[in-house]
């Protein structure tokens, strides 16, 4: 048996709150294999971002166990650990607060794969072009400032960015959330084109179900940092389970259109 791309087990992020401890995230374990889009959903405040953040290092775990690529993620660090963040990749919601406003967008995609040495300085114009053109922006567009593009536009260069480095797991936390609805179909398209012709795999983070249905294979429903339910994203949105997931279908009216968009 292969191990799958990510196993996660036992997670557990716990906070301070009002002279108590809360657990944003607790005791959560969920894998997903290459190629893959598992999402993660549930309301404001039920630990996704928390999650997102473990993934990344960004924050480290009281209790639990990542296991990406075959190696104990969180373990690593030095040389190592820079090699294996190439291949995890994050995407925000709002690129203007994860990109620099003023930094051009050429700049931004040049960031990456100068500092993962992908290419040489000679080449690095040439992959830049290749990158803008992969997510379906102008070459036209790389003198120009994040600041100047429009909102569509930024998330196409985060999502160039996070490609940049050619990852296995991209890590998208709410990234088509601040989209308007034309845009967001388009973007959901953009990223099952990537992850067809490249096998990337996705944790798609959302608390809408309408997205989660049109580009997730499994889902995961959270519920104050617990795995309420899980399982293939289609059966458990059409039929939930859990008081959660029943609250959430409830709150996403629009399942079947949604999906038609993004087709
Ligand atoms: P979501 O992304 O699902 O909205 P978050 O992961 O952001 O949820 O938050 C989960 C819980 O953890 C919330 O109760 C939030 O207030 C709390 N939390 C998140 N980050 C911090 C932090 N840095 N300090 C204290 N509490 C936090
Ligand atoms: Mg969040």
């Amino acid at each position: 048996m292969t191990s799958p791309l990510l196993a996660v087990s036992g997670l557990t992020k716990r906070y301070p709150r009002g002279g108590k401890t809360i657990a944003a995230a607790d005791n959560v374990s969920f894998h997903i294999e290459a190629g893959e889009t598992l999402a993660l959903a549930g309301p404001s405040g039920s630990g996704k971002s928390t999650i997102a953040r473990l993934m990344l290092r960004l924050i480290e775990p009281d209790a639990g166990h990542i296991e990406f690529e075959g190696s104990d993620f969180l373990s690593m660090n030095g040389a190592a650990l820079r090699h294996r963040r190439a291949r995890l990749q994050m995407v925000f919601q709002d690129p203007l607060a994860a990109l620099n406003p003023r930094a051009t967008v050429a700049r931004v995609l040049d960031d990456p794969l100068r500092i993962h040495h992908i290419a040489s300085r000679a080449e690095r114009p040439r992959r830049i072009v290749t990158l803008l053109e992969r997510v379906g922006l102008s070459p036209g567009l790389a003198g120009r400032a994040i600041h100047e593009i429009s909102g569509g536009q930024r998330q196409r260069v985060a999502i160039a960015r996070a490609i940049a480095t050619k990852p296995s797991l991209v890590v998208l936390d709410e990234a088509v959330s601040a989209l308007d609805v034309s845009v967001r179909a388009q973007i959901l398209r953009l990223l099952l084109d990537l992850q067809r012709e490249e096998r990337i795999a996705y944790l798609f983070i959302s608390h809408d179900l309408g997205v989660v249905r049109a580009i997730a294979h499994r889902v995961a429903i959270l519920d104050a940092g617990r795995i309420a339910e899980s399982g293939d994203a289609r059966t458990v949105i059409d039929a939930p389970q859990s008081a959660i997931g029943k609250a959430l279908v409830a709150a996403a009216p629009r399942l079947s259109r949604i999906e038609q968009d993004a087709s």
